[in-house]
This record gives structure tokens, sequence and C-alpha cells, in this order.
């Protein structure tokens, strides 16, 4: 390992178990790191979770500097923030990335502002390459790359006069390599020094209520647009669906109509997916919608509008009105099953 400094992720652990969107994490750091010619290391907080982060090796984590503490059981937001600001003291990370989840949200901005150091939301990319402002050019910092001004230009942001660089990461953005089963990692643990006045809530009861779709682990996708935004378009939709054994998506106006549930939206500010299949049913294709779904191994679009952004980045386009293409679609698909 060189003497560039470690590329370092926040751990989230929801009962225990680490959140997909940190391991997604770790290996994006490994693919930085490995630009950088540096290492992974991670920072966890938590109680008897010890066993759980042994699989980050498998991910390529080097390190995992662990606190381990029955009142860390539960998320709070000053005692984790001053844990991850003293690790971040300590070893003195070139990046750290977190998760951009109600965890994330609420503590890297603590973090930046306690280090004064500079954040990046909701990034989609990250990129590690030279940056020159006036007469200083820097070399090899991270790139932060999101969208930004209401998804109008898509920005590349830097914050070289002050390390680390931090950026935050929506699930689903970047990928999730396959474990290694050989990959180890090491446990540091680190004494836990937070006073109890600094835990200023108690946990009485958690309750969680299950999302009725799971969009990020569905294989195939069919989602509706405002051109299918009516009752009989969003019954073919879903028909499609249903007939491809797939679950419906949408996009926003269409949540924010109230036709479908949030928990259904996909693009930038819903959920990021990476089926096999996605169709696309009377969808535009703002950078926002595209946001979520361009990772899709396969798009098909269906539009009446010929010019629709959508069909520069489908695989395949039909152009036509859906309430003709989709009762035909699921004849042929009835005919051949
Ligand atoms: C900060 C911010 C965040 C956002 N986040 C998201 C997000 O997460 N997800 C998201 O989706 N959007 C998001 N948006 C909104 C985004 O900019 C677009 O407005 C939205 O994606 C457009 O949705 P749409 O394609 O369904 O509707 P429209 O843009 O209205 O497109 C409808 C399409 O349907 C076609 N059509 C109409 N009738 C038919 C028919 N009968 N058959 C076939 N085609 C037909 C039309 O040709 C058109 O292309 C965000 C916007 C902002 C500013």
């Amino acid at each position: 390992m060189s003497m560039t400094r470690n590329v370092m992720v926040f751990i989230e652990l929801n009962d225990g178990k680490i959140a997909d969107v940190s391991l997604e994490l770790v290996c994006e750091a490994g693919r930085l790191a490995r630009k950088l010619n540096t290492g992974v290391v991670a920072v966890a907080m938590g109680y008897d979770a010890r066993n759980e982060l042994m699989c980050l090796g498998g991910f390529g984590c080097d390190k995992v500097y662990y606190t381990d503490d029955s009142r860390l059981s539960f998320f709070s937001s000053v005692p984790y923030a001053g844990i991850m600001v003293s690790a971040i003291r300590k070893y003195q990370p070139g990046i750290v990335l977190f998760g951009a989840t109600t965890m994330g949200r609420d503590l890297a901005p603590r973090v930046a502002s306690a280090l004064r150091c500079g954040l990046t939301a909701d990034c989609t990319q990250l990129e590690i390459g030279d940056h020159g402002i006036r007469d200083k050019e820097y070399k090899n910092i991270l790139l932060q790359i999101r969208p930004a001004f209401g998804g109008n230009i898509i920005a590349t942001i830097v914050s070289p006069e002050s390390t680390p660089s931090m950026a935050t990461v929506r699930e689903g953005v970047m990928k999730m390599a396959e474990p290694d089963p050989s990959g180890k990692t090491e446990i540091v643990m680190e004494p836990c020094c937070v006073p109890d006045e600094d835990f200023l809530t108690e946990v009485i009861q958690v309750v969680r209520e299950e999302s009725s779709v799971n969009l990020k682990s569905a294989r195939i996708i069919v989602s509706a647009g405002m051109g299918a935004g009516s009752p009989e378009g969003l019954l073919l939709v879903k028909q499609l669906a249903r007939t491809l054994g797939g679950v419906a998506g949408a996009s926003r106006p269409v949540v924010d109509a109230g036709l479908m549930d949030r928990c259904c939206q996909v693009g930038q500010t819903g959920v990021t997916v990476r089926p096999n299949l996605y169709i696309a049913c009377g969808i535009s294709g703002q950078i926002q919608h595209r946001a979520g779904m361009e990772g899709a191994k396969r798009i098909i679009a269906i539009n009446k509008d010929l010019e629709a952004p959508i069909f520069n980045i489908a695989h395949y386009g039909i152009v036509g009105d859906i309430h003709d293409v989709i009762p035909k679609m699921i004849k042929a698909y009835k005919a051949k099953a």
C-alpha cells in the first residue's frame, strides 16, 4: 500500500446488519483506491456486530475501525458524529464516503462541518482526476459528479483545499460486486469515549413498515410515466408487469399526482434500479428519471413522440400509443409463453 491517504467508508448498521449501500460504497471505494494506489478502510459503530463486519473483507475492505458499545445499538447523531470525526482525525483518510440514507444525510454534514471540509451530497458518479484552479494544479483528487440546478447540468464538484473530500451516494447508484470468499479484513477495536450526556435520545420502540414494493431487487420493471397516467394506462402498465413477472414503477409526476405509491418512484429522488429489463411506458426520459434507471441491462421505451429523449438511451424503442402497444405486447407474450 502506498503512502497515499486511504479511502474510508462509513458502515451503516441496521439491526446489526450492514446496509446494502455500505457494501456498494466499499466496492466503489476499492475502485477509487486502485486508481490512487491506496487502501480501503471502514468505520463502524454499533453493538455486537463484530462478526457481521468480517464480511467486508470479501468486498475489498482492508481494515474496519469498530466501536462496540450497547449505547450505540441505535443511531444517535451526536455520538455517531463524534466517533466518526475522531476516526477521521486519527486515521487521516483522503476520501470519506457515506450512504445518502437518513442516517448518512444526518451524519455526513455534521462530520464535514466539524472538520471544515467539503461534502457533496447525492453523487451519481465518483472519479479520480486532476483539476486546475487559476495557477494551481491539483492531482488525483476526488471528482464528485451529480446533477445540479434541477438536473439541468451535470456538475463536477471538487474540494481540493480541504481534506478529506467527502461525498454521499444513494443506495443502488454504485454497483455491488460479488463478494470474494477469500477476502479478509482486520477489525480494529476502538474505545467508545462518548460521555453519557451526549446520548440525547432514548429509543423506546422501533416500528418498521416494510415497503410493499421492492423495486430494487426486481429483475423486470415496467414503469408508468404521465403518458400512462390515466386509470386505463396504469392498469395496462400493471397488467404488463404482472404478465412478465415484474414489478410496476413510475415517474415522479405519476407519484406526485397520487396515482402510485412513493416507493414506486424511479429516479434521482426515488429509487435507483438496475433490473435486467426496464420498460418505460409514456416516460419522456428527463435526466432525473434516467438517473434512476440508466443502469438497467435492457431498456424498452414506448412513447408516441419519436423525439422523446428516452429513445436516446433505450435499446429498443416503440413509437406508438401505450393503449395500442401494451395490449399487443401482453397478447404476444402470452402466445409465446
Ligand atoms: C430536483 C428534481 C428531482 C426530480 N426527481 C425525479 C425522479 O426521481 N424521478 C422522475 O421520474 N422525475 C423526477 N423529476 C421530474 C423530471 O424532471 C420530469 O419532470 C419527469 O421525469 C417527467 O415524467 P414523465 O416522463 O412521466 O412525464 P412527461 O415529461 O410529461 O412525459 C410524458 C411522456 O409520455 C408521452 N406520451 C403521452 N401520451 C402517451 C401515450 N398515450 N402513449 C405513449 N406515450 C405517451 C409523451 O410523448 C411524453 O414523452 C425531478 C425533477 C426535479 C427538478
